[in-house]
């Protein structure tokens, strides 16, 4: 209970935190900003010297890809503050063209390259210096060249003084600093962890720590102080840590969540979320405006399918009643929804673009204390288990023997004891016989051969989830706990080889090994006996040997086969 009020009082105070330095943002006031479409980007001034039509107040809906101008007037005898500077939110555009008066009555243009524009902090917002305006001046018109998006349009404002320089904006900057440096804090235990346990989670984990806090950053204009970034490579960045912490949320899930928890079809969904999260990132990163708003849309499109995904995939884990999808719900929900306004204000016509980035911020407070609580107590869960297996295989090597030359677990370790592990989990059955061994004793002498034996076990017993035993002469058996038995027991065949040939000096060619693999999934048999499957696993290993060796031979049973097998007994 008490994490829980950990959890609603930390949303509580970061809403608090962030609410109130963004409400005192406001626009100039006395300003009316109106619009147009620019049909020529080519030659604005000439669009402008022939009188266009504005819209009032300003109205970016219907985006072109062409140009949009914005128009700025102001009450230019009332005194008070002249604004010096452009202020928007950062998209992809070509160029930022000022008109402003001159003495004459004529326009004067300076343009702004994309490219050239420098951020400023808080919001992805740039800055732009305003030409000297004459006194009296009380208008000016904005040209943005291939517009990807209506955010630069929408957030335009004139401003006295860039974003970060009053008492609020330097207070908000120092709560996301702090917001960044708590959130950073789960990296030094993932490392920890990571180094105890080998779970892709506690990678994944770190990968969206270090996501989330690059937006951060980056949002905000942490590392103003510290480079000269152009507006390019900031959004560049900003768009693909985006996509980055989706696709490493959808991978934390699909192996944070307990084995049984979530379907094989699903955990696949999982993956086919992120690669195409991976695809729209790189085509949107890219800022291209050649092919106007369509890579920004696409991007956004693409949030639909990914959250369903993941949605489904946090319910089937609650429905199948996993311990640990609650820490992702708590973790994700608030951070979904912000995702999910921005989509939705994005694709929705006729509302403004907006990013919600206060309750973005409070969103990733709540999401990095929820995970590292989950990733924490998980990786409890996870020790305690490798654990007790671990314990369970030091009382096998104590109470049946071990294999004095090898020093792995004999036959009568393994065998009796075969029906408790198979239920621990070590579904996998590897048999592993190395080839043409008779030829190593009797070209270079017995004494060789186990030298052979001995390096071969070495490459067999490193690691954990693994139990190896030599059950014959040059016949090896590993019993495997996890889904990607097979492929850690391939990885331990061709590790042999190598490892032969760095220990035993002398031989006259490779040591190489074949190998049988039955996979039997929990359930799939009414009693799984060592018998019948070590012989599944001759059989196999007979036929790698008969195909040429160096290779294996898998099968992984079903469940109907165990079945219709009963029922054949059963009538005879
Ligand atoms: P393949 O398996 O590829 O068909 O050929 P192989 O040459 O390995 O054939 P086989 O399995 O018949 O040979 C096994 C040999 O292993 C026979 C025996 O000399 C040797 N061997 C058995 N136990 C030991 C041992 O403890 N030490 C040594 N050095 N050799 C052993
Ligand atoms: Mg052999
Ligand atoms: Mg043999």
């Amino acid at each position: 209970m008490g994490r829980w009020g950990v959890l609603i009082a930390a949303v509580l105070a970061a809403l608090a935190a962030f609410a109130a330095p963004s409400a005192a943002r406001a626009d100039s006031a006395a300003v009316t900003r109106c619009s147009a479409a620019v049909p020529d980007r080519a030659d604005p001034g000439k669009w402008l010297a022939a009188g266009p039509r504005w819209t009032c107040p300003a109205d970016f809906s219907a985006l072109s890809h062409n140009a949009h101008a914005v128009r700025f007037r102001w009450d230019g005898q009332a005194g008070g503050e002249a604004p010096v500077m452009l202020v928007s939110r950062t998209a992809a555009f070509e160029s930022l063209t000022i008109f402003t008066r001159a003495a004459t009555g004529d326009w004067q243009a300076k343009t702004h390259r994309f490219s050239d524009i420098r951020p400023t902090y808080l919001e992805r917002s740039f800055a732009v210096p305003l030409p000297e305006l004459g006194p009296g001046a009380d208008e000016i018109v904005v040209v943005v060249a291939a517009p990807t998006q209506a955010i630069p349009l929408d957030y335009m404002r004139l401003a006295s003084e860039a974003p970060g320089a009053s008492q609020a904006d330097f207070a908000a900057l120092l709560l996301i600093a702090l917001v960044c440096g708590l959130i950073l804090t789960p990296l030094l235990f993932d490392f920890v962890f990571y180094r105890v346990l080998r779970e892709p989670f506690i990678l994944w984990h770190g990968v969206f720590v270090i996501c989330i806090a690059l937006q951060l950053t980056l949002t905000a204009g942490l590392f103003i102080p510290f480079t000269d970034m152009s507006l390019g490579t900031l959004r560049f960045m900003t768009v693909a840590s985006f996509g980055a912490m989706v696709v490493a949320s959808m991978m934390f899930i699909a192996s944070f969540v307990e084995k049984d928890m979530l379907g094989p079809r699903m955990r696949r969904l999982l993956l086919a979320g992120a690669a195409l999260e991976i695809a729209v990132t790189l085509l949107h990163a890219q800022g291209l405006t050649v092919f106007g708003p369509w890579p920004a849309r696409i991007f956004y499109g693409a949030g639909i399918p990914a959250a369903a995904i993941i949605v489904a995939a946090v319910y089937q884990a609650w429905r199948r009643g996993s311990r640990y999808v609650r820490y992702v719900i708590i973790g994700l929900t608030p951070l979904f929804l912000v995702a999910m306004a921005r989509v939705v204000s994005f694709l929705l016509p006729g509302i403004p673009t907006a990013d919600f980035n206060a309750l973005f911020h409070a969103g990733v407070l709540i999401e990095a204390i929820a995970t590292a609580l989950g990733v924490a107590s998980r990786f409890v869960q996870l020790k305690r288990e490798r654990d007790e297996a671990r314990s369970e295989a030091h009382t096998l090597e104590n109470l049946a023997g071990q294999d004095p030359l090898t020093g792995l677990f004999n036959r009568r370790a393994i065998e009796p004891r075969f029906g408790e592990l198979y239920k621990a989990g070590y579904e996998t059955i590897a048999l592993i016989d190395l080839d043409h061994f008779k030829r190593v004793n009797d070209t270079l002498g017995h004494a060789k051969g186990d030298e052979v034996l001995r390096a071969a076990a070495k490459a067999m017993k490193t690691e954990p989830h693994t139990l190896a035993a030599r059950i014959g002469g040059e016949e090896f058996m590993l019993l495997l706990q996890g889904e990607d038995g097979l492929e850690r027991a391939e990885h331990a065949r061709r590790a042999i080889t190598a490892r032969v040939a760095s220990e035993v000096a002398g031989l006259d060619g490779p040591v190489t090994a074949s190998m049988g693999v039955v996979c039997v999934p929990q359930g799939t048999l009414p009693r799984a006996r060592f018998a019948d499957l070590s012989a599944m696993a001759d059989k196999l290993l007979y036929e790698a040997k008969e195909q040429g060796r160096n290779r294996y031979r898998f099968e992984k049973l079903r469940g109907f086969e165990p079945r219709k097998r009963e029922r054949r007994r059963r009538a005879a």
